[in-house]
């Protein structure tokens, strides 16, 4: 569902970004190049959307000190929007921000100037979009609107922890993208007859870009650190452990979990089954796809849960199975595994370095830049 559980912001809002956007539509396609969208809050300055962006102030000072006319962007106005645009070497391309409701100031990098314009607007666009109606595939219907790959890219990862592409996508599903036809799109809106998901791009205070949906929750949402209630780790990620069976040295790029025979044991991260296996080494085991980069796996299990089978939806701490000792073990424990692009991860670090939650301040921004974009469709 569409989240509206925002603040309504005025009609006048709306204009301001219109502005904006509609005078962007000019530029050229790049996808390489990236746009940003403040909207102004109290206690914001220049300095502070630069730094988050990765620029000096250095740079803001040569900008600032390029014209008198720059003398605008020293008080901001809370509540309209800003556009920066950076190029591929992530530099500053532009500078958009509409001083009234009817002057637009921009600042556009020409070689090593700055040339600053103000231009009068009478014929404010809606926020520039395109929509993609699913008839053969995304990819397919994407490209006949010259959306760039780089976007369709984007759209697979954001949707993918949420939407399977193989089983759920349906003619007439529309995926509606916001901004330009830059990498990272404001907003990325997926809706089919039975559910709508958005999807909004945010620099946090450190500077990452990342997609969250309209509670300002990151699309790649951190996995759990255990799949399961244990007693202890029998045996840790490392490099070289005694196997007690194999009775040689090997890597162990895995956690093994000691706990007790019929232990439920749950997925760490909503996800999709990849693969129910049984007989192997990994005894009887399961494979789950999380997004299109990242996979666990649960071996060992002495039975699946039920209706357990490949492309199948799974949420996070759903029970996949219970704690056992089938294949290559001397014992009931869970052996787990996880793996990014396909090399073997230490689940219990890169959990810590995965996480990505808003500070208070940033979700409070975000979430009125959520609805401000919303509104402005
Ligand atoms: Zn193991």
């Amino acid at each position: 569902m569409l989240r509206r559980a925002f603040s309504p912001l005025t009609r006048l809002y709306r204009f301001w970004i219109a502005v904006v956007i509609g005078a962007l539509i000019g530029f050229t396609v790049n996808a390489a190049v990236s746009e940003h969208l403040f909207v102004v809050e109290k206690g914001d300055t220049l300095s502070s959307y630069f730094n988050r962006l990765g620029l000096s102030n250095q740079v803001l000072l040569s900008m600032l000190s390029s014209s008198n006319k720059n003398v605008a962007l020293n008080n901001l106005s809370i509540g309209r929007p800003l556009v920066i645009r950076l190029d591929q070497d992530k530099q500053l391309e532009s500078l958009a921000y509409s001083i009234t409701r009817d002057k637009l100031f921009k600042i556009n990098k020409k070689g090593k100037r700055f040339v600053t314009t103000i231009n009068e607007t009478n014929k404010p666009k809606g926020l520039n979009s395109t929509t993609v109606t699913i008839n053969k595939s995304l990819s397919y219907d994407a490209k006949k609107l010259n959306v760039s790959p780089a976007v369709i890219n984007t759209i697979v990862r954001v949707f993918s922890w949420r939407i399977n592409f193989k089983k759920d996508l349906r003619k007439g599903d529309k995926f509606i993208i916001v901004g330009d036809n830059t990498k990272n799109p404001v907003a990325l809106i997926y809706k089919s007859r039975s559910k709508n998901v958005s999807f909004f791009s945010y620099i946090d205070e450190y500077g990452n870009v990342d997609y969250y949906d309209g509670s300002g929750l990151s699309v790649s949402h951190s996995f759990l650190p255990a799949p399961l209630k244990y007693e202890r780790i029998s045996s840790k990620f490392q490099k070289s452990r005694y196997h007690p069976i194999l009775k040689v040295w090997k890597p162990h790029r895995a956690i093994d979990f000691k706990a007790k025979k019929g232990t439920p044991v749950f997925s760490t991260a909503d996800g999709v089954i990849k693969q129910v296996k049984k007989g192997g080494s990994l005894g009887n085991v399961v494979y789950i796809q999380h997004g299109n980069d990242h996979l666990t796996v649960y071996a060992h299990l002495s039975k699946f849960a039920r209706g357990l089978k490949a492309n199948k939806k799974i949420e996070q701490g759903q029970t996949i199975g219970y704690v056992g000792s089938t294949g290559r073990s001397t014992g009931p424990h869970l052996h787990y595994e996880l793996r990014y692009k396909g090399e073997r991860k230490n689940p219990l670090k890169y959990n810590v370095m995965k996480h990505r939650t808003l500070s208070q301040r940033d979700l409070s921004l975000f979430k009125k830049r959520a609805n401000f974009i919303l509104k402005s469709l």
